[in-house]
């Protein structure tokens, strides 16, 4: 049966993206902290279900939380990541960009004392601005990324990119890309599995547009942040359409987590990259 991937960025609850009230990285370690309490009520949930995530961490965070790190693999989850400084791709150039993931994927590794194949970008932010992206991705050294949202997105996305999970040639080795799962509303690409959307949808119309890219052998890929599991956290100023999308419905989202998590069948990238997933499992390089 095909599997879907939970995948969770570790990220605390200024990590926003895109707004001019989002603080400064050099702000960051002066802000209150909610990510320790708001990822672990995610891990005891993981637990409960038995269920193997992928966890991107920032490695800002990875940096000031090690425990948290190694939590999530005594948990039997995977541990990926998701950068070091949050900020969207094409903002920057190719050399500040590689220099953030090989920074990002040290710190990791020396937290996880195990390798870290995975790379994902803040808010999907990979555009046609980008074309150098999976070549610094495979540089740094990761072997498959979730970075790509196949279709029209507020920062970042990629309309016409290929949907399903593949293997993108670079001049540094291959890489697998596992994009984001979009599915059709009205003949229209629609994403319903994370974040705002995951929230803002009902969950039985969730659950059957997960059971209709499974039945075309695609994984779902779910992703949500420790932020959107904590109602209580601070808010940053934004308008009120980027509010509505960051804020909206918290209290929905362990609720409608614990029945993912019960109802459709785990894995992690990991998994997926080792079973060969459409065909890429190195053994077949
Ligand atoms: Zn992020």
């Amino acid at each position: 049966m095909q599997r879907s991937v939970f995948t969770v960025d570790v990220e605390e609850w200024f990590h926003i993206l895109d707004v001019p009230s989002t603080p400064p990285l050099t702000a960051w370690a002066g802000l209150p902290s909610r990510v320790e309490a708001s990822f672990r009520s995610m891990l005891d949930v993981f637990a409960e279900k038995r269920v193997r995530t992928t966890l991107f961490f920032l490695a800002w965070v990875a940096e000031r939380y090690p425990h948290l790190v190694r939590e999530a693999l005594a948990g039997g989850h995977e541990v990926a990541s998701h950068g070091y400084a949050h900020q969207l791709v094409y903002t920057q150039d190719r050399a500040t960009f590689l220099a953030d993931i090989t920074k990002a994927k040290d710190i990791i590794e020396q937290a996880a004392g195990t390798a870290v194949r995975g790379y994902r970008a803040p808010g999907f932010s990979v555009t046609k601005a980008t074309p150098w992206f999976f070549d610094a991705v495979a540089e740094a050294g990761h072997a498959y990324d979730s970075s790509i949202f196949p279709g029209e997105r507020g920062h970042g996305g990629l309309p016409g990119a290929k949907a399903v999970p593949h293997i993108v040639p670079t001049e540094h080795g291959r890489l697998v890309e596992f994009p984001i799962s979009l599915a059709s509303m009205c003949g229209k690409p629609m994403y319903f599995f994370g974040g705002g959307y995951l929230r803002f949808f009902p969950y039985s119309l969730i659950r059957s547009k997960a059971k209709a890219v499974l039945a075309e052998q695609r994984p779902v890929v779910f992703y949500l942040h420790p932020r959107e599991v904590d109602p209580g956290h601070p808010r940053l100023a934004m308008g009120a359409k980027r509010r509505f999308m960051t804020y909206h419905n918290l209290r929905s989202t362990m609720p409608k987590m614990r029945r993912l998590l019960g109802d459709l069948p785990m894995a992690t990238f990991g998994e997926l990259m080792d079973a060969g997933i459409a065909g890429t499992s190195p053994a077949k390089a």
